[in-house]
């Protein structure tokens, strides 16, 4: 089974808000890893207006095509959208998707911090409409809280979204969850908080698939800092992917989120396909 991996020209050499060029030195890095005979590399293509609108108003959409990180935007959307397919159909076990312009902060008609169309609503919603397969787990791992991808799967009992953030909420028949990791934390005691209150409610809710919000601004020296070293998301990935390996057939989709620490990016997301791949 095949690990894929999907980038687009597009996301490199500009000012992205809030991440800004992180990924300048991108796909180049991933020279190594993708020569990895299991690893498939893919230009990301602009999602379907059609499948935004399966999340984002008709106004709201018309407000966002007229920003210049529009076309970022759908090509990060239209990258999540093609992997979850593909694995949803048996093409990828797993897959590692850039973004820039969208993710956990878009709901369906708003956008901010950086994300102005939502990542995981289109994905969830187009496998759904293909494969009849219902229930998805989403883990989010960026600093802040996934306010965006929470308004998105309000009321849809048959999405668990567990959002590691500044909060302690458990709402929703336990399907919406928030656990407080602010302030100063250690690898170990996040991916204790990992083990302890994602994994066994994964176990029990039983998935087709896990998305992962994978942000890195809770790195030292990023702009999320709570003291994690970049270690941690080589540790968290190796996790969250032997949690799939058992749940649900390695289904499992990480799409980047925060961070501007370019070497941190450097660092990570080489070693990220490495353990997908493995
Ligand atoms: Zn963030
Ligand atoms: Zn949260």
């Amino acid at each position: 089974m095949k690990t894929g991996v999907f980038f687009h020209e597009e996301f490199k050499n500009k000012d992205w808000p809030v991440i800004g060029d992180k990924f300048r030195n991108f796909p180049e890095v991933l020279k190594d890893v993708l020569k990895l005979p299991n690893v498939l590399y893919f230009e990301s293509k602009p999602v379907d207006e059609e499948i935004l609108l399966n999340t984002h108003t008709h106004t709201y959409l018309q407000e966002v095509k007229r920003s210049w990180y529009y076309k970022g935007a759908t090509l990060a959307v239209g990258g999540c959208v093609e992997a979850a397919k593909l694995i949803s159909i048996g093409e990828l076990k797993n897959a590692l998707v850039f973004s820039v312009g969208a993710g956990h902060h878009s709901g369906p008609s708003s956008g901010w911090g950086g994300t102005y169309l939502s990542c995981s609503g289109p994905a969830v919603r187009y496998v759904r409409a293909i494969t009849g397969q219902k229930r998805f787990a989403i883990l989010d791992t960026d600093c802040h809280h996934g306010d965006g991808t929470r308004s998105v799967f309000e009321g849809d009992y048959d999405v668990l979204h567990v959002c590691f953030c500044s909060y302690n909420n458990v709402i929703e028949n336990g399907t919406k969850i928030d656990i407080d990791v602010w302030g100063r934390t250690t690898d170990d005691e996040y991916l204790n908080k990992v083990r302890n209150e994602f994994i066994p409610r994964v176990e029990t809710f039983k998935p087709f698939m896990i998305l992962h919000n994978l942000g890195h601004d809770t790195a030292q020296g990023d702009y999320g800092d709570i003291g994690l070293t970049r270690d941690f998301y080589l540790k968290l990935v190796k996790e969250v992917k032997a949690c799939a390996d058992s749940i649900c057939e390695g289904r499992y989709l990480i799409i980047t989120h925060g961070g501007y620490r370019s070497d941190n990016a450097e660092y990570i997301f080489p070693r990220v396909v490495e353990i997908l791949a493995s």
